[in-house]
C-alpha cells in the first residue's frame, strides 16, 4: 500500500502542485471537490462527477517539493467530458 503511482513530477511547492492538480484536471472535464488531507505528505481530491482521484504528495526525505499525479489524469471524465 505504498505505491502512490505518481505519474508526473513538476517539483513546486504545495501551493502550485495544487493549482496544477486542479488545472490539469479541469482540462480533461473533471470537477475536484474539496481537499482531503491522508497525511501530512499527500492530499487528495476526488471528482465530482466521476469520482477518479488526483493527489499531491511529498515525497519521503524532500521537505519542499511536492508531486501531482492520480488516476483522474489518465482519462477525461465521463460525466463532464464533452459538454456545451
Ligand atoms: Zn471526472
Amino acid at each position: 500500500m505504498s505505491t502512490y503511482g505518481v505519474n508526473d513530477v513538476y517539483g513546486v511547492d504545495e501551493l502550485e502542485a495544487t493549482g496544477r492538480a486542479v488545472v490539469e484536471a479541469h482540462e480533461r472535464g473533471h470537477d475536484l471537490g474539496e481537499w482531503r488531507p491522508i497525511n501530512e505528505r499527500m492530499r487528495v481530491a476526488g471528482c465530482r462527477l466521476c469520482g477518479q482521484l488526483v493527489w499531491i504528495v511529498r515525497p519521503p526525505g524532500d521537505e519542499e517539493t511536492w508531486r501531482v499525479g492520480g488516476n483522474a489524469f489518465n482519462a477525461g471524465c465521463e460525466r463532464g467530458f464533452g459538454k456545451g
